[in-house]
C-alpha cells in the first residue's frame, strides 16, 4: 500500500471509543486535527467530556452488551479510555460484526485482572527467554492463604484487588498478622471481590513507561519518566525521570518486552517500581492511554493520544521523542472542600506562565479527588522543570530564581 493510500484511513476509519472521560476527550482533540471522525460510548453521551469534543456519542454504558453493538454499527475500529469494560461483550461484538477491536478484548481481560496479568508476564518472559521482572505474588482465596504469604514474606504486605481497581481503591496495605483478616474483609465486602497478595516494593521511586504497538505488533516506547502518587493518586510526573540512564533504559526494556507479549494494537501504560539496588520491577499494565503520558502532548513530537489513534487505524507510528529538554505535569484534582475556587488555585498560578499549557477537562463540579485537568512546563533541563513544577505547587516564585 503506498503512502498515499495509507494516510487516506484518517478520514476513512470511524473509531468508536468505550468511555468518555478525559482520555478520550483528549483522544478526540487528537483526532479532530487529524480528521479522524470518533464516536463516544458513555452513560452522558455527547455531555461526556469525550462527547462534547468529538460530537458523536451513543448514550449508554461501556459495560451494556447491546450498547457496544449499537456503537459497533457505526464505526470500524473500536478502542477503550477505560479498561473496566465488558471485554467478553467486546469479544463477540469482534467475532459477529465487521468492526475490529484494538487493543484485543483478550488482552483487554487478561490486563482488566492483575493476578492473571502478573502470571501470564511471568509465563511469557519464560517462554521468551526474556526477564521482565515483578515482585512476589501469590493467590489468596481466603486469610489463611494471606497469613503464609506474611510468613514467607514478613509484613506489610499488599492485599489487592484482582479487577475493578484505580486511584489505589482496591488496595490494602497489611501492616501485621493481625491486620490480615479486616483488610481481607474491607477488600472483600460481598465475598465476590476476588483477592491476591503483593510483597512489600520498598521502592526508591516510581517510574512510568508509555508504549505503542502497531498491528504487526512492532512497539515504539516514550522515555522513561517519574510518576509520584499522593494518597494512591497520581500527582506529578518529570519526564524524563532523574534515575540513572542505565535505569531509564532498563525501564524502556522491561516495559516494550511486557508489552510485545500483549495481543492487539494502541498504546499501553507500564507503571514500574526503581529499586534501591538498580533494577527495575514492573507494577502493572494500563490498556490504554495513561496519566503519566499526558506530558507528551506537549512535550513530545507526537502525543500518546495521537500515537494510540494513528496504531489502531493503522497508520505509521510517529516519534515518541521529546521535542524539549525536559518537561512535568501537575495533576488538578477536585479540592478537599469540592469548590472551585480551591480546585482553581495551580491553574491561575499556570495561566501567566510562558513555559505552561494549561489542559482544562470541562468536568462540572469539581469533587474532591477527581481528575478536573492538568498542567504541563516544558524546560531546557531537568532543573528548570522542577522549579517551574515548583511554582505551580504554590511553593516558589520561578522568577525569583
Ligand atoms: P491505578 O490508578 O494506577 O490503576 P491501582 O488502583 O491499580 O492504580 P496500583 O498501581 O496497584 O493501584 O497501586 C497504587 C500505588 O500503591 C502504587 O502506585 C504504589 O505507590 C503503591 N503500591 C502498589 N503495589 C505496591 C507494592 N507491592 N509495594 C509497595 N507499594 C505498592
Ligand atoms: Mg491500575
Ligand atoms: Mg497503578
Amino acid at each position: 500500500m503506498d503512502e498515499v493510500e495509507q494516510v487516506a484511513k484518517m478520514h476513512t476509519t470511524r473509531v468508536g471509543v468505550l468511555g468518555g472521560g478525559q482520555l478520550g476527550q483528549m483522544l478526540a482533540l487528537a483526532a479532530q486535527r487529524l480528521g479522524v471522525p470518533v464516536t463516544i460510548l458513555d452513560p452522558a453521551g455527547m455531555d461526556s467530556p469525550a462527547g462534547r469534543v468529538s460530537g458523536r456519542a451513543v448514550c449508554g454504558s461501556f459495560t451494556d452488551p447491546a450498547k457496544i453493538a449499537e456503537l459497533a454499527a457505526l464505526v470500524d475500529v473500536i478502542t477503550v479510555e477505560i479498561e473496566h469494560v465488558d471485554a467478553e461483550a467486546l469479544a463477540r461484538v469482534g467475532a459477529s460484526c465487521d468492526v475490529k477491536i484494538h487493543p484485543s478484548p483478550a488482552t483487554i481481560a487478561l490486563i482488566q485482572d492483575k493476578l492473571l496479568q502478573k502470571q501470564h508476564l511471568l509465563k511469557a518472559a519464560a517462554a521468551r527467554q526474556e526477564s521482565i521482572p515483578m515482585g512476589d505474588f501469590c493467590e489468596t482465596a481466603d486469610v489463611e492463604a494471606v497469613l503464609s504469604a506474611g510468613e514467607r514474606w514478613g509484613y506489610p504486605l499488599m492485599l489487592k484487588a484482582r479487577k475493578g481497581a484505580y486511584d489505589g481503591r482496591g488496595n490494602a496495605v497489611v501492616a501485621s498478622a493481625s491486620d490480615a483478616s479486616s483488610a481481607f474483609s474491607s477488600l472483600s465486602a460481598g465475598g465476590v471481590v476476588q483477592l491476591y497478595a503483593e510483597r512489600w516494593c520498598p521502592f526508591s521511586k516510581e517510574l512510568a513507561v508509555m508504549v505503542v504497538r502497531d498491528v504487526h505488533g512492532r512497539t515504539a516506547a516514550y522515555p522513561t519518566v517519574e510518576t509520584v502518587q499522593r494518597d494512591s493518586m497520581c500527582h506529578t510526573v518529570v519526564a524524563p525521570a532523574n534515575v540513572s540512564a542505565a535505569m531509564r533504559a532498563e525501564a524502556m526494556r522491561v516495559a516494550s518486552a511486557a508489552i510485545a507479549t500483549m495481543e492487539g494494537a494502541g498504546i499501553f501504560g507500564v507503571e514500574l517500581f526503581a529499586m534501591p539496588d538498580g533494577a527495575v520491577l514492573l507494577n502493572e499494565i494500563a490498556p490504554r492511554p495513561h496519566n503519566s503520558g499526558h506530558y507528551t502532548m506537549d512535550a513530545c513530537h507526537v502525543s500518546q493520544f495521537e500515537n494510540h489513534l494513528r496504531a489502531v487505524v493503522q497508520l505509521p507510528l510517529g516519534s515518541c521523542e521529546m521535542k524539549v529538554g525536559a518537561a512535568a505535569m501537575l495533576n488538578v484534582i477536585g479540592a478537599a472542600d469540592g469548590t472551585i475556587e480551591a480546585t482553581l488555585q495551580p491553574i491561575a498560578r499556570a495561566i501567566r506562565l510562558r513555559e505552561a499549557s494549561v489542559h482544562w477537562y470541562g468536568k462540572s463540579p469539581p469533587k474532591p479527588k477527581r481528575k478536573m485537568g492538568h498542567i504541563n512546563v516544558t524546560g531546557s533541563d531537568g532543573k528548570r522543570v522542577a522549579q517551574l513544577l515548583e511554582a505551580l505547587e504554590g511553593s516558589s516564585d520561578p522568577a525569583a530564581r
